[in-house]
């Protein structure tokens, strides 16, 4: 297989120059308009390569198919990726440079030498001797996060729609708007999309695979105390800004926090709190990889809460549990060739395939829950939403072969 990898860089450079920062503030959707540039862009570049059905829908999301090559049946599969950038770091004016023929040791970025992307924080460059590295300038983010995904995608479609003598069955392309900022799949039309089975091209490391994502809820806890004024409160007042702030002391400080927590642990992170003597809210992120683990720290905050009210009785308190997302594990472990044939692909493409996690969610986690079972698969990215974004060339090129592998898996073992 003879990836045009010249013509993949290009268009990665493009795709990168175009500013499609998303917004957490925003009230529309998608959130920045900017965010269409690209998807106008790239519904051009798809009907100029031969895709079929290529449309940008009321919602902002790409939608592409290239078409069957083969009369057998073979499920429909498909391939994601996300426009925006993170709103962590800006996206604007992104010059990106190539660092040919990676030697080993630093990396100084050229429009600001103060950033340094350094080997020894970067485990991962040390498998990339002699691989052509792109980084931004150092003012920016790169935005390999996911436009790496996008280019990549693009240029196995191109590859597919230039071999037709490859069999493979219907493919579908989505490009999203909003992953960053949370509402990636909010408008997502599963039937219009029609694939079966996807797969997200999100990922970092050259190899990786993951299929498994937080259980993740949200649980508000109100405690409402008795306000009185202040002059005449002597035995009377119960301020609840103070029972907040002992309702967090009493958290263990050495662990189930994101702070002490790693790989499979997962955690209770109280991420905003408001109150005044009446009424304070405190607001918890959940997270665990599975939902027994979930429901342990649930009932943890549940003892907490009545030890409070043991002792102070004259405290009213509400427990709000609001469920967020589920690990797509449940999910994908229901159909077991949707993993293995992507561990094989990675194969394939001369790669050592690896199993990973993700401690966060995913559109993809949120897709399997809608009825597309869809893992992650690598871009070749890495230190995404930071401008010490770093990507190889020939990983890049890696993927690409993936995306076609899977196209080829999927029609040999229908
Ligand atoms: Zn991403």
């Amino acid at each position: 297989m003879v990836i045009n990898i010249k013509k993949m860089v290009e268009r990665f450079e493009r795709y990168v120059r175009i500013d499609t920062q998303s917004s957490e503030s925003s009230e529309t959707y998608p959130s920045t308009l900017k965010q269409l540039d690209l998807s106008r862009l790239l519904v051009e570049e798809l009907k100029k390569m031969g895709a079929e059905e290529v449309e940008l829908t009321e919602h902002g999301y790409v939608f592409a198919t290239i078409p069957a090559t083969t009369p057998a049946e073979v499920p429909v599969i498909g391939f994601i990726a996300h426009v925006d950038t993170s709103p962590d770091v800006s996206g604007k004016n992104v010059n990106p440079y190539i660092h040919a023929n990676y030697q080993g040791g630093d990396l100084v970025l050229k429009d600001d030498p103060t950033q340094v992307i350094k080997a020894d924080e970067n485990p991962a460059l040390e498998n990339c001797i002699g691989h052509d590295i792109i980084t931004s300038g150092g003012t920016t983010l790169l935005g390999a996060d996911n436009k790496a995904g996008v280019a990549e995608i693009m240029t196995a479609a191109e590859y597919l729609l230039a071999h037709p003598e490859i069999p493979h069955g219907k493919i579908r392309i989505a490009f999203t708007v909003d992953e960053e900022v949370g509402t990636g799949t909010q408008h997502f039309d599963v039937k219009q999309f029609g694939a079966t089975y996807a797969y997200t091209i999100d990922g970092e490391t050259a190899g990786e695979m993951e299929d498994e994502t937080f259980c993740a809820d949200t649980v508000t806890i109100k405690l409402k105390g008795i306000n009185i004024h202040p002059g005449y409160a002597k035995n009377k007042m119960l301020n609840s800004i103070k029972l907040a702030s002992a309702f967090i002391d009493f958290l263990p400080k050495d662990r189930l926090s994101p702070e002490t927590t790693e790989k499979r642990e997962g955690y209770i992170h109280p991420h905003s709190m408001q109150g005044n003597e009446e009424e304070s809210i405190i607001k918890f992120l959940i997270r665990d990889f599975t939902e027994e683990g979930l429901i342990e720290k649930e009932d943890f905050l549940k003892d907490i809460l009545a030890v409070f009210a043991k002792k102070y009785p004259k405290m009213q308190s509400e427990f709000i549990l609001d469920k967020s997302y589920r690990n797509m594990k449940y999910i994908i472990d229901q159909h077991p060739q949707v993993t293995e044939y992507a561990l094989e692909a990675i194969e394939r493409s001369g790669l050592e395939a690896k199993k990973n996690l993700i401690r966060g969610g995913t559109d993809g986690a949120r897709l399997s829950y809608m009825g597309i079972p869809t893992p992650n698969i690598f871009t070749g990215g890495h230190n995404f939403h930071s401008n010490k974004e770093w990507i190889s060339i020939q990983d890049m090129g890696k993927a690409v072969e993936t995306i076609i592998n899977l196209a080829i898996i999927w029609t040999e073992k229908k």
